[in-house]
């Protein structure tokens, strides 16, 4: 007898491959499984073909062309070549100052640590009680030395939409790059991202039901030149040398695709989003529930950050095991029982910390039994 298992609630950590974008990157694996770089017979033009079409989806989605689109192994690896990658350019013109918030993934905190150790100083932009930076503390942390401004769209943990756009509006032309870590938000918020301003942006397919291990960094022209990127590795000409080695065709067609259906889809998928969210505020509401981030401030319809009062979080997922499938915190700190640095940031009581969760969802989630998710929780505060 097959375990039943418990509704999967943790969306923002990875999604499930929609079946369009399977089926096409089973085809891919299988059957036309060339090398993109083979010029000599008709697999390599296959996935050449395939590769500049997920390409032109991508360039379609964020308006921009599609040389200034570098496929990557996901949101990690574009955020190490954004940070990483201008650092030399830093160095060379003397900006060896970096803007960033308190709150950004550890894949943008930890090469900036990185950078902070090889001499370069970083401000970290300390965000309220809500989880939100405000674009002036942003701007004002900016000086003539500051080489980047990396500020997230979406918080992972908490789903708080972060100022991008009055941050992109307030910077210069001749300031420093903007990079925007868009994995939580592509496909769901694309529209933000195509503001001119902002520079280079990373995205990251398996949180919009594409395949994990690929993603890009779009890195924009700004007035008739590119963010001056150099490699982080080295060993062949792929992706106008910034990412060299074979390209993962099945891999970023399926993202390709997945980019497209999320825009196609992208109203409907948030209603439905927004729906579910407002049914598990409704019910959860008798637990006066301490809710992170703030609607009317923005705040992504498929997270919610939440913290009930005298329940531990691992409690809450050890109670909620058999039913829903949670987190209390992003994926890569769940493992270890380090406090949340994101709601550390925010300044919230230790008991705060330690009660919240992360119940995140999509468009394909069943119907969930908030009712139900309601009593258990109750019976545990007894
Ligand atoms: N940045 C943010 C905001 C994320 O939520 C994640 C995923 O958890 C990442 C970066 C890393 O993305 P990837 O798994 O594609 O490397």
């Amino acid at each position: 007898m097959p375990i039943p298992r418990p509704t999967y609630l943790d969306c923002a950590a990875t999604t499930a491959v929609d079946t369009r974008v399977a089926d096409l990157v089973l085809r891919l694996f299988t059957e036309e499984f060339g090398n993109a770089g083979s010029r000599t017979h008709v697999f390599g033009l296959e996935a050449h073909r395939a590769v500049g079409e997920a390409r032109e989806r991508i360039a379609k989605a964020l308006a921009c062309s599609t040389d200034e689109v570098v496929f990557t192994s996901g949101a990690t690896e574009s955020d190490n070549l954004a940070i990483l990658g201008l650092s030399a350019w830093g160095i060379e013109t003397g900006r060896r100052h970096v803007v960033t918030t308190a709150i950004e993934h550890k894949a943008v905190l930890e090469p900036l640590a990185y950078l902070a150790s090889q001499g370069f100083e970083v401000t970290h932009v300390q965000p309220d009680r809500q989880g939100y930076v405000t674009a002036s503390d942003v701007l004002a942390a900016v000086r003539p030395d500051t080489m980047l401004v990396s500020v997230m769209h979406a918080n992972n943990e908490t789903g708080a939409l972060q100022p991008i756009t009055a941050i992109a509006d307030g910077l210069s032309d001749g300031g420093p790059f903007l990079h925007v870590d868009a994995a939580q938000t592509f496909g769901r918020k694309t529209l933000d991202l195509h503001h001119r301003r902002i520079d280079l942006v990373s995205l990251s397919a398996h949180k919009v039901f594409g395949p994990k291990g690929v993603g890009a960094l779009i890195a924009r022209r700004r007035g008739g030149s590119r963010p001056r990127l150099r490699p982080l590795q080295f060993g062949g000409g792929q992706e106008r040398g910034l990412r060299p080695g074979t390209q993962p065709v099945p891999l970023i067609a399926g993202f390709g695709l997945a980019a497209e259906l999320a825009e196609r889809e992208c109203q409907n998928r948030a209603a439905i989003c927004q729906r579910i969210r407002n049914e598990a505020l409704a019910a959860l509401a008798t637990l006066q529930p301490i809710i992170h981030g703030d609607e009317r401030r923005g705040v992504l319809p498929n997270i919610l950050s939440v913290a009930l009062p005298g329940l531990d979080s691992e409690a809450v997922m050890v109670a909620l095991k058999g039913v829903a499938a949670i987190s209390n915190g992003s994926a890569c700190t769940s493992s270890s029982y380090e406090p949340s640095h994101v709601l550390a940031a925010m300044e919230l009581p230790d008991d705060v910390i330690a009660g919240t969760v992360r119940m995140s969802w999509s468009h394909h989630t069943p119907p969930v039994d908030w009712p139900g998710i309601t009593r258990i929780l109750d019976d545990l505060r007894l």
